[in-house]
């Protein structure tokens, strides 16, 4: 929908291209939010963002996904997500939002390539991002044992020693899924207490599996991208001694960071950034702004509750559209 503008002296201008529904980030949340969009006939643009399928491009199998009883490659998903989404007449915009006005409608969107669209409703699916320990060896063995995901990858280590890195609830969750595969589960945190709620605390100290490696950094993930991971260097902090943790994966749980930093000072968040919804809805705190998946949440983060919530957002958007007359 390009359209230009006469300016009196003749010359003409690129204005901004204005949709009825622009969908920011391409993961499961974005993706399924498109197909319903699509289908309702609202042409929707979707802005792929940073990491286009979002986090699932960065894994492996995925074998939780309904209507997927082999299993199937995150890639490969994302990859049939798109086409689906395709079908119905999404248009694909590469590339990142660099800023928004949300103060009036419609809203603008600056893309980082110096583009600017404008929009009736907005669908926020920015997503998070999986805290790393920033090593090399850590990224270079990432999905061959490395992984920031008990739930989508614990099922893939029967039988073997693991290590959880992190002292809050998500290590101690993680710690405790993985007690369902691993023989042993340590796990390696930074400093001598958890931060960790006290009931997460207990469940991970009576758990006759899990064990616990206090005041301790990963100074190395041991291991070739061929055989997987065989140990971490690990350092004490206090006494600066080394030691070697023989284990066959590592499960990287220091938190999470949703993808929410252009939104800051515009749409209501909590302190971390989660972007806040009205409870079971996908309505933020500006009309006309649904959000769908881990922008919003820290609880469940799964692809499934993303494409949930994605079809969720969708719904509600043309809703409200219908609502305005901007169907
Ligand atoms: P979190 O509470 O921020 O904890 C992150 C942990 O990782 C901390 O123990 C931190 O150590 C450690 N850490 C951070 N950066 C590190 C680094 N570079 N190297 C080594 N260690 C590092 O994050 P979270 O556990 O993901 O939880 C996020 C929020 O979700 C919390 O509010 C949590 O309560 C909530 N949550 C709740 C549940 C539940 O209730 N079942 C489950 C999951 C999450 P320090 O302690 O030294 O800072």
């Amino acid at each position: 929908m390009n359209s230009s503008v006469e300016l009196p002296s003749g010359a003409a201008v690129s204005a901004a291209e204005h949709h009825r529904v622009v969908i920011l980030g391409s993961g499961p949340g974005g993706l399924t939010a498109a197909v319903y969009a699509a289908r309702a006939n609202l042409k929707p643009v979707v802005v792929s963002g940073n990491e286009p399928g979002g986090q699932l491009t960065i894994t492996t199998e995925v074998e939780n996904y309904p209507g997927y009883p082999d299993g199937v490659q995150g890639p490969e998903m994302m990859t049939d997500f798109q086409r689906q989404a395709e079908r119905f007449g999404t248009q694909f915009k590469s590339g990142n939002v660099a800023r928004v006005d949300l103060s009036r409608r419609p809203f603008t969107l600056h893309l980082e390539n110096g583009e600017t669209l404008r929009c009736d409703a907005l669908i926020v699916a920015t997503g998070a991002s999986a805290r790393w320990l920033n090593l090399e060896s850590e990224t270079r063995l990432r999905n061959r044992g490395v992984s920031a995901c008990a739930t989508c990858d614990g099922f893939f280590f029967r039988g073997k020693p693991l290590a959880v890195v992190g002292g809050g609830d998500t290590a101690m969750e993680e710690a405790l899924f993985l007690t369902n595969f691993a023989t042993k589960v340590t796990v390696v945190h930074r400093r001598d207490e958890l931060r960790a709620s006290k009931v997460m605390q207990e469940r991970a100290f009576k758990h006759p599996k899990i064990e616990f490696a206090w005041d301790a950094t990963v100074e190395e993930v041991l291991g070739s991208p061929e055989q997987g991971v065989s140990g971490l260097k690990l350092k004490n902090v206090k006494t600066g001694a080394l030691s070697e943790l023989p284990v066959q994966g590592v499960f990287v749980a220091i938190g999470h960071t949703p993808n929410t930093d252009v939104f800051k000072g515009q749409l209501a968040m909590d302190d971390q950034g989660y972007l806040q919804v009205s409870p079971g809805r996908t309505y933020a705190s500006v009309e006309g702004v649904f959000v769908c998946g881990d922008a919003a949440d820290k609880v469940y983060r799964q692809a499934v509750t993303a494409a949930g919530t994605g079809c969720m957002a969708a719904i509600d958007a043309e809703r409200w559209l219908a609502e305005q007359g901007l169907e």
